[in-house]
């Protein structure tokens, strides 16, 4: 068997590790942000029936610009989007490597403001294009003015705005959108993303960019069924945009990329997408809980509409970590000091990580 570093391997991947948090097997898993419940059986029964069906045909390529899956998040988002405004993928992450590879490369700039999530950099390095990190505010907070500034001095061919913010949790404001697409489309006409991967875990689900699509061709918004829908395992991430941005990635993707079995479990899943998000309410109160106890015990948490909570406070995090996962609960550490983040689960799921972190603290 040959050594990695004996392989003619890329200059820009030498030395690289491959991207993941640790996948264990543990009681009570809190650490990528799943949602922990299980898919409800009636949804399970329709969906199961849907993947027989498609059975039968797979002998055949599937749907190629998959336009029943497309009407189905069409509907999904409402707004008067159809079809044809609709794109989706493996997962949003599949999503963003579209973008990147459609409207990045070589000679061009992303810029986003960190700390966000930890795939933009990766995605960008594998298309090529150059990597701009812009610092958040006190308390990973972001203003028009920070993201108007960056963008008008760096002018970027991308930015992505994360809403809210993977790994803070921070929410972000729409005049924070609308000051970001004013500023792109002054410095250089480029895209502006706004990844809401959490979108539906907001304290008003009803405020999101898909609001603010009509006349502006250029603004991207990024979901995934990863998150609120409990899906994380059939990979589907989508987007909403002009139809022309569709195109564009209709350029770059590889054919047929999208299964017939995910676009049929996909398409069950969004025909019972009232049931399939009845578990938000509740992981929401967790999560508000989670804020409240963590309080309580002297800790930080950060203000967050997501399905998770970063806190500060902690002296040493990596033994806190440690000695969680010694009582059978695994959360994560992003690498920003002094703090832990942890996902919100199920009420029993939180009650254990508030249990074990009290007396892991002495508190
Ligand atoms: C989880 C997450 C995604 C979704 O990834 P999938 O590939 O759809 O599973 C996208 N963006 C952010 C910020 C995330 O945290």
């Amino acid at each position: 068997m040959a050594r990695l570093e004996d392989l003619p391997l890329r200059d820009d991947l030498k030395g690289q590790q491959p991207y993941g948090a640790p996948q264990l097997e543990v009681p009570v898993s809190l650490n990528v942000n799943e949602n922990t419940h299980r898919v409800p059986l009636e949804v399970a029964e329709d969906i199961i029936e849907r993947l027989a069906k498609a059975l039968m045909s797979i002998n055949r390529y599937p749907d190629r610009e998959f336009m029943p899956l497309r009407e189905a998040l069409a509907a999904y988002l409402g707004a008067d989007l159809t079809p044809e405004n609709i794109w989706a993928a493996n997962g949003s992450n599949e999503v963003l490597q579209h973008i990147f590879q459609a409207f990045g490369g070589p000679g061009r700039k992303f810029l986003s403001f960190t700390p966000t999530y930890s795939m933009y950099p990766i995605i960008a390095s594998g298309t090529q294009t150059e990597y701009v990190a812009v610092a958040r505010a006190d308390r990973f907070e972001l203003t028009p003015e920070i993201i108007r500034d960056a963008i008008l001095e760096h002018k970027p061919n991308i930015v992505i705005l994360c809403a809210p913010n993977n790994p803070t949790g921070t929410p972000l404001g729409l005049d924070c959108i609308e000051a970001a697409y004013e500023a792109i489309s002054e410095a250089s006409g480029g895209i502006l993303v706004v990844d809401e991967a959490y979108q539906e875990f907001g304290a008003d689900p009803s405020v999101t960019a898909v609001s603010l699509l009509p006349g502006r061709e250029r603004l991207l918004v990024s979901r995934t069924m990863s998150k609120a829908f409990a899906f994380a395992g059939a990979r589907v991430g989508y987007l909403a945009a002009d139809p022309a941005v569709i195109d564009a990635l209709r350029l770059v993707r590889l054919p047929y990329h999208l299964s017939a079995f995910t676009q049929a479990a996909a398409e069950g899943a969004l025909a019972h997408a009232p049931l399939m998000l009845s578990t938000v309410d509740d992981i929401r109160a967790q999560r508000d809980r989670i804020v409240t106890e963590l309080k309580l015990m002297g800790l930080d948490p950060y203000r967050s509409d997501a399905n998770f909570v970063l806190f500060g406070g902690l002296d040493e995090p990596e033994q806190v970590w440690q000695q969680l996962l010694d009582r059978g609960v695994l959360i994560r550490n992003v690498g920003l000091g002094g703090t832990l983040r942890v996902s919100a689960g199920t009420e029993a799921e939180t009650s254990a990580f508030l249990d074990a972190l009290r007396e892991v603290l002495g508190k």
